[in-house]
């Protein structure tokens, strides 16, 4: 037999987001959550130039396009193109 008691949990969430790119609060919808970011988090590894560094990055979508704008290769894939 078991018996249950309540107790508190303390748990962590988001609070807020702020875009890397330009500094902009990434502002939530209706239900709370919020607007799609670009989210990368990087632990450089050995021999790197950042050897032990950790990177978090949030992009907002404008900071996104432009971003995407500057690169060889675009990130699009093939499949998106199609539809
Ligand atoms: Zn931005």
């Amino acid at each position: 037999m078991r018996q249950y008691k309540i107790i508190s949990v303390q748990k962590e969430e988001v609070a807020s987001i702020h875009c890397n790119g330009c500094g902009t609060p990434i502002p939530r919808d209706k239900h709370g959550n919020f607007e799609e970011t670009l989210h990368i988090e990087k632990e450089w590894g050995y021999l790197s130039k950042r050897d032990g560094e950790i990177h978090s990055i949030d992009l907002c979508q404008n900071c996104y396009e432009k971003w995407i704008n500057t690169f060889a290769i675009s990130p699009v894939s093939a499949y998106k193109n199609k539809e």
